[in-house]
């Protein structure tokens, strides 16, 4: 790695729009390189006001996005936030009792629970403490002019008025105005594939002595095929629930009524915890959900994209975030590399990033099926039997491929890789007693280290 300091600030000031996980996060890991960082945000600052209208939204965090917390000094305030879930706690119809499918038998193959705004406001305080970031909130960007080196705002209360850049970092999201205007220099193009499917997120509230309804740590899962409810717990004793459906649905569900019996046939006993479900329903938002492809992330030295703005998939692997932050490292770590030459950084770091962020979009798209209706099939159970089992006895030569995913940094496409070789050998297996499964399995190349968390203070930057 080169000691020369990164070229950031060569055309003028450096900005990052967006502060969400990406750009919160960016914008600390920019400090470090040594430059006053500018961040804009449309949004205003959650810290003081409750955006999510009083609801809490949690994500699932996992490795990849421990990792980078840890680079820039954050985990221990993260950590006391969150719930950690062991493994998948299946809400079968008409089965009383709800089965847990854990995660893995090691003690680090857990996920958490971590509030989105209590998450973002540990990153946005931390980016404050360097003493190198501005945020001004309530400020959208609205069209990136390279021309004149000026970026187009608008505040919250419509006025409008251009700020100077050198380089800007999009990290403004699925909807990127920056990748916009990186497509429209004719350096990059991209597309969303929409699903047919939308989502609904909803609460359950505490019991009345303040505990949460059903066991906290645990990812909740009640799998209907074509329908699927989750649920995650909130350190305060609620749930955030996400209804998944097909769009026709969701439009059946227009009166109280509609989805009173909806859920009641379908989701029985969840329905029965949440009195005020209709009233939930009829309030909140209808969210769609899409995989948004890009290729060219950059133009020239001056703009770049990152996390969804550059990579939006669907929420079924529980990665978008966890992708997202270990994007702006593996972005940190090309600038760093190419301290003198910021167009090859940016160049590097989308060949290193792209290939990896196209198979979690595969394996998102794939994981929804296993939730809404794998998880339920006998042959899924003797295959994920089989795999956890085979790990026990070649720990350095398989492991599943939602381990791989979720508990390791091993990239993404060479994960989904060795999932499909394991699955051809454990399919194989399945159907004929008489296979020697330990020898093929045996022969598998090793494994990359699967615990990157076992000695934080080695990934320190
Ligand atoms: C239902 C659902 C569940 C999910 N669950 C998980 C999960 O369990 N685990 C996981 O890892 N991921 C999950 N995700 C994905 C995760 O939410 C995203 O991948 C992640 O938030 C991306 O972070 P980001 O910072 O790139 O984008 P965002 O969080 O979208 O942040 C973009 C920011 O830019 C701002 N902005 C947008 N446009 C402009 C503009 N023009 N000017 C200025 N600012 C602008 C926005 O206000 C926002 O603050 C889920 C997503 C959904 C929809």
């Amino acid at each position: 790695m080169s000691a020369e300091r990164t070229k950031l600030d060569e055309h003028g000031p450096v900005v990052v729009v967006g502060a969400g996980q990406a750009g919160a996060l960016l914008s600390i890991y920019l400090a470090r390189h040594g430059h006053d960082v500018k961040v804009y945000e449309s949004r205003p600052d959650l810290r003081r006001v409750d955006i999510d209208a009083g609801r809490s939204i949690n994500l699932a965090l996992a490795t990849r996005g421990i990792v980078p917390l840890i680079d820039v000094g954050v985990i221990d305030r993260v950590d006391a936030i969150t719930i950690p879930m062991r493994g998948r706690m299946v809400h079968a119809i008409g089965e009383a009792t709800p089965q847990l499918q854990r995660y893995g038998s090691k003690e680090h193959e857990v996920i958490h629970s971590v509030s989105r705004t209590d998450l973002n406001a540990i990153l946005l305080d931390a980016a404050e403490a360097t003493g190198r970031v501005t945020i001004e909130f309530d400020v959208a960007l609205n069209k990136v002019d390279f021309d004149t080196s000026l970026l187009h705002l608008r505040d919250a209360g419509g006025d409008e008025r251009t700020a100077p850049f050198g380089v800007v970092f999009g990290a403004d999201g699925a909807g990127s105005r920056v990748r916009k205007a990186i497509a429209e220099a004719g350096s990059g193009s991209y597309e969303t594939e929409w699903l047919d499917h939308d989502y609904k997120e909803l609460t359950l509230a505490p019991a009345d002595d303040g505990s949460h309804r059903l066991d906290p740590h645990a990812l909740h899962i009640w799998p209907r095929g074509e329908l699927m409810v989750i649920a995650l717990a909130n350190p305060e004793g609620d749930f955030t629930v996400t209804l998944f459906a097909p769009k026709k649905t969701f439009a059946a569900l227009g009166s109280t009524e509609a989805i009173n019996e909806f859920f009641a046939e379908q989701f029985a006993d969840f329905a029965a915890l949440v009195p005020d479900l209709a009233e939930q329903f009829m309030e909140n938002p209808t969210g769609p959900l899409g995989t948004l492809r890009a290729t060219g992330w950059s133009h020239q030295d001056r703009a770049v994209i990152v996390g969804d703005a550059a990579h939006a998939i669907v929420p079924f692997h529980g990665q978008g975030m966890n992708a997202a932050m270990e994007s702006v490292r593996s972005l940190d770590r090309h600038l760093r590399d190419s301290p003198g030459d910021l167009a090859t950084a940016f160049a590097n770091y989308e060949a290193e990033r792209k290939p990896n962020v196209d198979a979690i979009a595969d394996m998102a798209l794939g994981n929804y099926i296993e939730m809404r209706s794998g998880v339920i099939d006998e042959d899924y159970v003797a295959r994920r039997a089989m795999a956890l089992d085979l790990e026990q006895r070649h720990p350095g030569q398989l492991s599943p491929r939602y381990n791989m995913v979720m508990f390791s940094t091993m990239p993404y496409a060479d994960a989904q890789q060795r999932a499909a070789a394991q699955a051809e050998l454990i399919g194989r297996a399945l159907s004929d007693p008489e296979l020697d499964i330990d020898a093929l399995i045996a022969e598998l190349p090793d494994l990359p280290n699967l615990d990157p968390l076992a000695d934080p203070k080695a990934l320190s930057v």
